[in-house]
């Protein structure tokens, strides 16, 4: 083991491609290896009492060789470390999606008794229903920023929030609202922003969430979750996971890691790319209302003042799919599919227009993505009316506040 890599500090790009890794020269490899093994032989059943015990007492990660793939893989382990270091954590812990580790989350809160949760809108369509649905016994308030301080009770257990969000890209103060949760631990969803551009805790949120199923794969071939967090809320969420079974499979863990190696490169172009799209988008007249966030990013949003079904319909280089954070460009309709399940009113009270497309920008030439995004946004028709030719058409870089403008915005172009 190079120590010194753990205490020399090391540059993103450096940890994106060394973290989790540092042992494998000494031990004669180069690339991590996949352990697939479910359980592992032990020749000491007294040994293992202890440390099993140890375990249940402490959620401690177990020190020595593996007992029993659910309760930690090798594989596994090196891309908790790696995200880890790129989140500035002290743990991070892998589960078989998003929802799983925002399940986990939760759990560990309400099990404490500290079942209700405030939460911003909008966020992931399935997270939104997860909370609102109580489907865990929890009970969210759904709040403004602004409000998050009233909204707090002594049995709040989690205030919850993506930044920028899934899918208005509306962005919050995360160091703002860290200093109203006081000790009411700030779960930041980072799925979109991924380390490369923001570091929540940093910022003073207590939980950093990741579908690792997005940017963190990168290439839409890995289902995967993440929290990154103290070592304090690690160790209750390694025992829940161990009693609830929500593991990473080790080839998961293994494509993760070696998703993580590129992900500053890839995030860094495809936020270039998406950067001069929304410069075009934001010119055409087609186009009603772009959202971008201030912070940059690969993901972008916008309205169309046609049928946006012919746009999805039209496209042919980017792909008509759910999901994000792939080296190919996908778009999707978040009213139809990201965001289908959450109530009509919840989804435009929070900004998701029925005209809103979502497309995560990937690592394509501008050119060709661009002369698709005209094709299809011809397929999908009008452009601005001469009704609404006045109104300069503008990028949005949507707060939470704002994000109502744009809805108000939308609905008197209509
Ligand atoms: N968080 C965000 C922002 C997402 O976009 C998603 C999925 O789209 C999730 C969480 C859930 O992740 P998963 O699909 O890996 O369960």
């Amino acid at each position: 083991m190079n120590t010194d890599a753990l205490t020399t500090p090391r540059a993103l790009a450096t940890e994106a491609v060394h973290a989790g890794r540092d042992d494998l020269a000494g031990l004669g490899l180069h690339a991590a290896p996949i352990d697939l093994s479910t359980t592992y032989p032990s020749y000491d059943s007294r040994a293992e009492a202890d440390r099993i015990d140890a375990f249940a007492t402490t959620g401690a990660q177990l020190q020595g060789p593996p007992v029993y793939g659910r309760l930690d893989n090798p594989t596994t382990a090196r891309f908790e470390t790696a995200l880890a270091r790129l989140e500035g954590t002290e743990s991070a812990i892998a589960f078989a999606s998003g929802m799983a580790a925002l399940t986990a989350v939760l759990l560990v809160r309400s099990s404490m008794g500290l079942r209700h949760v405030v939460a911003v809108r909008p966020l992931y369509g399935c997270s939104d229903h997860l909370l609102n649905a109580g489907l865990l016994g929890t009970e969210v308030t759904w709040v403004q920023p602004a409000d998050i301080a009233a909204a707090i009770r002594p049995d709040t257990g989690l205030v919850m929030l993506e930044t920028p969000a899934n899918p208005t890209l509306a962005e919050a103060d995360i160091q703002a609202i860290a200093d109203i949760c006081g000790s009411v631990p700030l779960l930041v969803d980072n799925t979109f922003a991924t380390p490369v551009l923001q570091r929540p805790v940093e910022h003073g949120a207590r939980l950093v969430l990741h579908s690792a199923t997005k940017y963190l794969g990168g290439h839409g071939d890995v289902m995967g979750g993440v929290v990154a967090c103290d070592e304090e809320f690690a160790r209750s969420l390694r025992q829940v996971r161990f009693a609830t079974g929500g593991v990473l499979h080790p080839l998961a863990g293994y494509l993760l890691l070696r998703g993580l190696a590129t992900l500053p490169v890839r995030v860094r172009a495809a936020s270039a790319t998406a950067a001069e799209l929304v410069r075009r988008l934001t010119a055409d007249p087609r186009v009603a209302r772009v959202h971008y966030p201030k912070l940059g990013g690969a993901m972008v949003a916008f309205e169309v003042y046609g049928d946006p079904h012919e746009v999805i319909a039209g496209v042919r280089l980017i792909t008509p799919a759910v999901s994000l954070g792939s080296v190919d460009s996908l778009i999707q309709h978040p009213a139809s599919i990201s965001h289908r399940i959450v109530a009509e009113g919840d989804r435009r009270s929070s900004g998701v227009s029925d005209r809103l497309l979502r497309m995560s920008v990937g690592l394509e030439d501008v050119e060709d993505l661009w002369r698709d995004l005209c094709e299809a946004l011809s397929a999908g028709r009008p452009a601005r009316t001469a009704r609404s030719a006045g109104r300069a058409v503008r990028t949005v870089h949507p707060g939470r506040a704002e994000s109502e403008a744009v809805r108000t915005g939308h609905r008197a172009a209509r």
